[in-house]
């Protein structure tokens, strides 16, 4: 079983040609519209520990959502989706398709546990979300249920105890990208999961330097009861 690592909202950033559609948009795009800040450098810290291939998102999702399909109605954003159809299809093809192909070429190859991870804000609609972090995944596919179960598991034990939840705050079925590939690979060749970290935690455990071993121990762990090794 082969390991992927993915960050689509790894980033901020806007192609320079596109700048323009941005002017005034700073504190819009460091906010969580613009990214998941801190997934990244979880992400980074996964791969050095367990020496697994990364995609990292290079643009902001308000360009387009590598998280959503490509013909989703919100993959472009309010500042993209007014844009003459030929360069959206110039955004899909220059930034959408090689990320995604990049990720079908390794699924394709192997049976691949592919953890997607992404980060989210402790505070929506006035409302604290009461977990650090959220184990998503298709109830459907038996073995993404154990494995979730597992990673729970081993999460809740680690030193950091933190309180897990599952499918939370969003459900794992939902368009993305691990829907996607669901639907071209079996249950038994694709498991596709995505952990949602609590940006209000992640702050706090900044200078915690086991917080990435603690987790890439627990995803080691939870893929050995199934007879993973990475
Ligand atoms: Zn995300």
């Amino acid at each position: 079983m082969n390991l992927l690592l993915t960050c689509e909202h790894a980033r901020n950033l806007i192609p320079k040609e596109f700048s323009k559609l941005f002017k005034g948009k700073q504190k819009l795009l460091s906010s969580h519209r613009g990214w998941d800040a801190g997934a990244l450098e979880i992400a980074r810290g996964l791969k050095r520990k367990l020496k697994a291939p990364l995609l990292e998102g290079n643009y902001s999702r308000l360009v387009i959502d590598l998280n959503r399909s490509e013909n989703h109605r919100k993959a472009f954003s309010e500042f993209t989706a007014h844009l003459p159809e030929d360069t959206k299809e110039k955004i899909i093809s220059k930034i959408h398709r090689p990320f995604r192909q990049k990720a079908e070429a390794i699924v394709s190859k192997q049976n691949t546990l592919h953890i997607s991870i992404h980060s989210f804000v402790p505070i929506l609609d006035d409302k604290k979300r009461n977990c650090e972090i959220g184990i998503l995944y298709d109830p459907k596919r038996l073995l993404e249920v154990e494995i979730a179960k597992q990673l729970k598991f081993y999460l809740k034990a680690s030193a950091l105890h933190p309180r897990i939840r599952l499918n939370y705050p969003y459900r794992g079925s939902s368009d993305g990208h691990t829907t996607k590939l669901r639907k071209m690979y079996s249950p038994k060749k694709y498991i596709g999961i995505e952990l949602e970290f609590n940006q209000g935690w992640l702050k706090e455990l900044k200078k915690n330097k086991h917080l990435i071993n603690l987790i890439a121990i627990s995803i080691q762990r939870a893929g050995n009861t199934l007879k993973f090794n990475f």
